[in-house]
């Protein structure tokens, strides 16, 4: 069977990285951004030197519409997916929950918790042999965040992962019988753009005295975590959790 992956949000960080590693390891791969087409395009470019088959493919995870023609544009140009890793993902300035209105927390949910349900939605339409697929694997990227709740930094978006923890557990027992593995990694602190949108971009330096392993961790020490959890090494690992956060 043709491994096709789709990373969503792989125009940058986490998302870029596993990219990288699934083009080096046989995947074809389609990677989503929202806005980044220039660094999208540099990714495919490194993808397809590589030896890979890439595309990249402007979509909002959190459009329904955007979603059901990403899923429709792999279908012809790579073939039905066969591993979805769910990475698309996004917070926003930091502030206390008696600040918040309710247009972030719509947005933040949006895109964090619904966007990764109309993905895996289409995945599994795809993968599920009970729609006559032929099995498949998909790992949600999830935060530690779910589990510490980030006070005074983005409860919101803490919220939002917890949502996908549990949205883990059940899609993967859901699913279970029909040849689907889900899983989910929780990054730590992560070198990657995304704490510039929280306001602080030195974020990983400031926290990094309180990680057991006294640093911050690099996109491509979480992508390994998803490519194993989406092997065929993981072939009896379903509804699990990695934490890849140097002991946070
Ligand atoms: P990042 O560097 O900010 O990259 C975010 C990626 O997601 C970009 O490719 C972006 O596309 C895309 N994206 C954002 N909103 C989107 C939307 N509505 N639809 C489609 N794509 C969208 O973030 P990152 O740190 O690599 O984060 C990746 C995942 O890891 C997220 O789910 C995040 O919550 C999780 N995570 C990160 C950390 C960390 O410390 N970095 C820790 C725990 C969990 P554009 O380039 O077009 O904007």
């Amino acid at each position: 069977m043709k491994k096709v992956m789709i990373v969503t949000g792989g125009s940058r960080g986490i998302g870029a990285a596993t990219a990288r590693l699934a083009a080096k390891a046989g995947y074809a791969v389609c990677i989503s951004y929202v806005n980044s087409e220039a660094a999208a395009a540099e990714i495919v470019r490194e993808m397809t030197a590589a030896g890979a088959e890439a595309i990249a493919f402007q979509a909002d995870v959190s459009v329904e519409a955007d979603v059901t023609r990403l899923f429709e544009h792999v279908d012809r140009t790579l073939g039905p997916v066969t591993a979805l890793v769910n990475n698309a993902g996004m917070l926003e300035t930091q502030m206390r929950v008696d600040q918040m209105d309710a247009a972030r927390l719509s947005r933040v949910f949006n895109v964090n918790v619904i966007g990764s349900f109309l993905c895996a939605r289409e995945a599994v339409r795809r993968m599920s042999t009970r729609h006559g697929g032929q099995g498949g694997a998909i790992v949600n990227v999830s935060s530690i965040a779910s589990r510490l709740g980030s006070p005074n930094e983005y409860v919101d978006y803490a919220a939002a992962k917890g949502a996908v923890d549990t949205f883990t557990t059940g899609l993967a027992k859901e699913v279970a019988p029909e040849g689907i593995r889900v899983n989910a990694v929780r990054p730590g602190v992560i070198y990657t753009d995304i704490h510039a949108s929280g306001g602080e971009p030195g974020r990983v330096d400031r926290v990094k005295a309180s990680v057991p392993m006294l640093r911050g961790g690099q996109p491509e020490e979480v992508a390994q975590a998803i490519l194993w959890l989406l092997s065929d090494e993981a072939s009896y690992t379903t509804g699990t959790f990695l934490d890849v956060t140097g002991g946070r």
